[in-house]
């Protein structure tokens, strides 16, 4: 389609405040990954909680998935970039994530799941972003939908520029999900070297890039690849450029400016709803 109908053109762009580095770790049974967006970023970019890189094209860095596990009280959002991923819920729910596909779970009140590998050789990449609930919705019945590649939202500018739009609305076009408490924008954009792309956003929302090929620049600062870029909350949006072919994720949402309690799968207001969380997934009650 054709941008220049619907994108208003940003007037005053964000600016970079901050470069992130992931950290190597690992989670599940051994899967190796990279954290993008840490717990001592949770306030900073309120309401995210957390973003996972993966990508490996060793078996041994991924096989074994991850196990059944439990979470409750906020949303999982995993974007396969390639490879393929079978996911098995306590609700019944079973689904195969495969290249450029999407799963969008709402944990809510609790569910138990596995996300297994099902291929035993090749790459696999993709990522695994955490939203929080607003504490009315924490304890919610749990949510969850699978979106093929082609079941997803994606449009060309004239510029070559392709995005495919998992929440939010970009250009006028409106995503596969949206969320009304915390208004997610989750934007794939893939820019051919010395491309542009804007996107306005509300001040108010906290938002990031991560740079997953290529180099992209917003204004003076060059984002380079596997980095992720904070931006300040002034201005009325984004625009970022591609030094190189480039391929990267921009995210953005409101703040719920609530407290935040973690205990490892666990995301809730406080201290008591955690030991409630946890006694309720030894009793067998949270799924
Ligand atoms: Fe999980």
């Amino acid at each position: 389609m054709n941008s220049s109908d619907t994108a208003l053109p940003v007037q005053q762009p964000r600016t970079v405040e901050h470069l992130i580095v992931g950290h190597p770790t690992s989670d599940g049974a051994g899967v190796k990954l990279t954290r993008v967006l840490t717990q001592n970023l949770q306030r900073r970019l309120d309401p995210y909680l957390m973003l996972d890189a993966f990508g490996s094209d060793n078996p041994d860095d991924y096989i074994a998935g991850f196990p059944d596990h439990p979470h409750r009280g906020f949303e999982t959002i995993t974007y396969m970039i390639a490879g393929r991923m079978l996911h098995r819920d306590s609700a019944g729910h079973e689904g195969l994530l495969e290249n450029g596909g999407v799963q969008w779970m709402t944990a809510g009140r609790g569910v138990i799941h596995s996300e297994i590998p099902q291929q035993e050789r090749g790459v696999m990449e993709g990522f695994q972003l955490w939203l929080n609930l607003p504490g009315k919705d924490k304890m919610s019945a749990p949510w969850y939908r699978d979106f093929g590649a082609a079941e997803l939202p994606r449009f060309t500018l004239d510029n070559g520029v392709v995005v495919t739009v998992i929440a939010g609305q970009s250009h006028g076009v409106t995503g596969a999900v949206t969320r009304e408490a915390t208004a997610p924008t989750y934007l794939d954009v893939h820019l051919p070297a010395g491309a542009r792309f804007e996107q306005t956003l509300p001040a108010a929302h906290n938002a990031f890039v991560y740079v997953y090929r290529g180099e992209a620049r917003l204004g003076d600062t060059a984002v380079p690849v596997q980095r992720m870029a904070i931006l300040r909350n002034e201005g009325d949006g984004v625009v970022i450029e591609a030094q190189a072919d480039t391929r990267l994720l921009l995210i953005a949402g409101q703040p719920l400016n609530e407290p935040i309690a973690q205990y490892g799968p666990f995301v809730m207001n406080t201290q008591q709803e955690i030991y409630q969380a946890v006694n309720d997934f030894r009793a067998g009650r949270l799924a």
